[in-house]
């Protein structure tokens, strides 16, 4: 497609990116723009980021530019770094040969299908049915800003789908992380996946039993905190994807109209808001949120069966459903205390006499836990909603009307000291 017949515009483009790719240009590599960036610039979309690749070996970019950093073992990347912003540079890569002897060095295939190590440098047609999905495998050539469409990408823009290339059973053995980008660009482009790419995907959905847990926490992120989660989600759901990541959630969400589902589908829905309206959000909230239905379950075993109080049982089961989620998904400590802080809040939101309510409005995750019991009391409803509702006046509240609050709730709920005993709650 030369210049004339697209609409991509050097003025869409980062100038960092740019600069990047007149530097490798200038010095006789080739130099283009691909995937997601190229793709969105001609859905008329601002792409997250930029990214470029090369003819020029990683050793040579890292010789062009001070700013460079080499990454990745998976795949060997360069990143040169402006800043905040991070072009990301990668090699043509080529196919894999395991007879080829120099090849099979430096790539490597597990007995499922699966590629572990992918450094085989290539050809720009090789590198483009290396790519995942049909509108994934255009490049933008800074050389004449034509762009090259390798497995007519244009074609699936216009008609929105979304189409794998290559041999989709074969892809997802390849790399089964394919299946979760599947139903991520759906939902996020609003796209219809190929019936030949998704019909393949329940079938095969176990495999992602054998990614990383800890690339499985990045693509969870990409998946829910993306503006697009509510979609994600049910398509997930749809294609039996959602219990492979999520095994002891799963079976809590079989009724849509049950409470753990509907609770999800809010946080989400409520997740997907902040995004789009520029606001924060941690990942935090969102686990918490899956998990919290399972934790309670878990606690409710525990007193049951093993005769443990309310709180010990609720300490154990936290531990219970995080253990064994990690086992999936390699959450990282920083957000797993951010998890716990805002479970052990829940417990803490009604219980308000005396100090204990300035104590905590006073918590670091005072708000993200508020926030949570808000979204739990829309779903359930009763003393939780009317918690929430309490809270939400005492933050408004000026000082003398905070402090009837506190006697009203003392004249109404009185005797602290018998609720202390049911729980006694420890400052953790
Ligand atoms: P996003 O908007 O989420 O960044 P993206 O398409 O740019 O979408 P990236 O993860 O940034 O996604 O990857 C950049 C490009 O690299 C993709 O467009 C695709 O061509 C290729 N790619 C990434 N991951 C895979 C994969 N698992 N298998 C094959 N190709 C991939
Ligand atoms: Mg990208």
């Amino acid at each position: 497609m030369p210049r004339s017949q697209h609409s991509i515009s050097r003025d869409d483009i980062s100038p960092n990116a740019l600069k990047v790719l007149y530097r490798l240009h200038g010095s006789g590599h080739q130099a283009y723009l691909v995937g997601g960036c190229v793709r969105d610039l001609l859905l008329g979309h601002h792409p997250k980021d930029f990214d470029v690749v090369t003819d020029a070996t990683p050793e040579q970019i890292k010789g062009l530019f001070r700013n460079c950093r080499l990454i990745g073992r998976r795949f060997r990347l360069a990143h040169i770094v402006f800043g905040r912003e991070i072009i990301e540079v990668a090699t043509f890569r080529g196919h894999h040969q395991v007879e080829d002897n120099d090849r099979a060095q430096t790539s490597q295939q597990s007995e499922a299908g699966q590629l572990l190590r992918d450094n085989v440098f290539g050809s720009i047609e090789e590198d483009a049915e290396r790519r995942d999905f049909t509108v994934n495998a255009m490049y933008y050539n800074i050389a004449d800003y034509s762009i090259r469409d390798f497995a007519n990408g244009r074609d699936a823009i216009a008609k929105k789908q979304l189409e794998l290339i290559g041999d989709p059973e074969t892809r997802y053995r390849e790399d089964p992380v394919r299946m979760l980008r599947a139903v991520r660009f759906a939902a996020k482009l609003d796209f219809t996946i190929t019936a030949r790419a998704s019909d393949p995907i329940p079938e095969l959905a176990d495999l992602l039993s054998n990614v990383a847990p800890a690339r499985l926490f990045e693509e969870v992120i990409k998946l829910f905190i993306n503006g697009a989660g509510v979609a994600t989600f049910k398509l997930m759901h749809q294609y039996h994807l959602f219990g492979q990541l999520f095994p002891q959630i799963q079976p809590l969400l079989e009724n849509p109209e049950g409470k753990e589902y509907q609770f999800l589908l809010k946080v989400l829905a409520n997740t997907d808001n902040r995004i789009n309206s520029g606001l924060r959000v941690t990942p935090a909230f969102f686990y918490a949120a899956v998990m919290w239905y399972a934790v309670e379950e878990r606690q409710e075993q525990h007193m049951s069966e093993g005769g443990f109080n309310r709180h010990d049982a609720f300490i154990m089961a936290m531990n219970d459903v995080l253990h064994r989620q990690m086992q999936r998904i390699m959450i990282p400590k920083r957000f797993t205390a951010v998890i716990r802080d805002i479970w052990l809040l829940q417990h803490r939101l009604p219980k308000r006499f005396g100090k204990r309510a300035w104590v905590t409005l006073e918590h670091a995750r005072f708000r993200a836990a508020y926030d949570f019991l808000v979204l739990r009391g829309e779903v359930e409803g009763g003393e939780i909603a009317e918690v929430g509702q309490w809270w939400t006046e005492f933050q408004d509240a000026g000082a003398p009307q905070r402090k009837k609050m506190l006697a009203n709730l003392r004249g109404r709920d009185g005797k602290p000291a018998r609720r202390k005993r049911h729980f006694h709650n420890k400052k953790s």
